[in-house]
């Protein structure tokens, strides 16, 4: 038992891009089984899994960002703040990375699921961030949260969801700042509208100095499975066609461009490159 592991260290990885400084952290994870997965039978995601050299997991990593620009501190995504017992690492791994949570003033959300709001605000809508000037979604993300019919019609675990992601919105109403598809939301950081998994999520594109990286939510929750075969589909996708053709799409142009990407769902916290591979993907970690 003695080399049974008591405590893990936050996991932290730091990049420049150009002018900014971007820090990766986990948030920890959720539980997460292929069961989730559409379009592809175990066998095959097995397969899939150990061609990349990745063992099976019943758990899907959550991350979250930190960037630095000019005067700015923002964050992207919240973590799953311990809701149903997942995530909720993010404030610790925040301290280790040597932030103040005091000090993040600005909020970009890539999308209102509770793996990457719960851990935004407390319960009766009390913020985590004190300091936030600016919350920063899709406006389609906005209108789907606070549509009270879809609310109503969802199954009740689904309502929970939408109760969730309303806390966050109402703990940010006066900051919040929606955008549109590719809109420029500070200098050097445009917003990429992926719709699909929800209507309004959305990556972060940030350029600087010739150097790049896109930060999304979730493109991917099974990275080497859906980069290979990018047409199987996530339980919790909204419109799983669209989502799959907007995968299709950025992974088209990552591997174009030769663009450095991460994301919420990859499964430590670190960045990768995208190469294509005939009419599929190949997913190379930067570790
Ligand atoms: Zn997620």
């Amino acid at each position: 038992m003695s080399s049974e592991r008591m405590f893990q260290a936050p996991e932290i990885s730091r990049y420049r891009v150009g002018e900014f400084a971007v820090t990766v952290l986990s948030d920890g994870s959720l539980d997460a089984s292929l069961d989730l997965l559409d379009g592809i039978d175990q066998d095959e995601a097995l397969s899939l899994l150990s061609a990349a050299d990745t063992s099976p997991s019943s758990h899907m990593n959550i991350n979250a960002f930190v960037i630095e620009a000019g005067a700015r501190t923002i964050l992207i995504d919240g973590g799953a703040g311990n809701l149903n017992g997942w995530g909720g690492r993010l404030m610790p791994a925040l301290i280790a990375a040597g932030y103040d949570p005091l000090q993040i003033d600005t909020i970009l959300l890539t999308h209102g699921h509770s793996d990457h709001v719960g851990g935004l605000a407390g319960p009766f809508a009390t913020k985590s961030f004190r300091n936030v000037e600016k919350f920063f979604l899709h406006q389609a993300e906005l209108n789907f949260w606070r549509n009270e019919e879809r609310r109503d019609a969802a199954p009740v675990a689904h309502q929970r969801l939408f109760d969730v992601a309303r806390n966050v919105l109402d703990a940010y109403q006066q900051q919040i700042t929606p955008f549109e598809d590719r809109d420029v939301l500070l200098p050097g950081i445009t917003a990429v509208h992926l719709p699909g998994h929800t209507p309004g999520h959305s990556g972060y594109l940030l350029e600087s100095e010739d150097d790049s990286l896109l930060i999304w939510g979730d493109v991917l929750h099974f990275p080497h499975i859906q980069v290979a075969r990018p047409d199987v589909t996530f339980a919790f996708d909204h419109n799983p066609g669209l989502a799959a053709k907007t995968r299709r799409m950025i992974l088209t142009e990552l591997s174009r461009n030769n663009r450095y990407v991460t994301g919420v769902h990859f499964n430590a916290p670190v960045r990768a490159k995208i190469e294509s591979d005939k009419d599929a993907f190949r997913l190379t970690y930067d570790l």
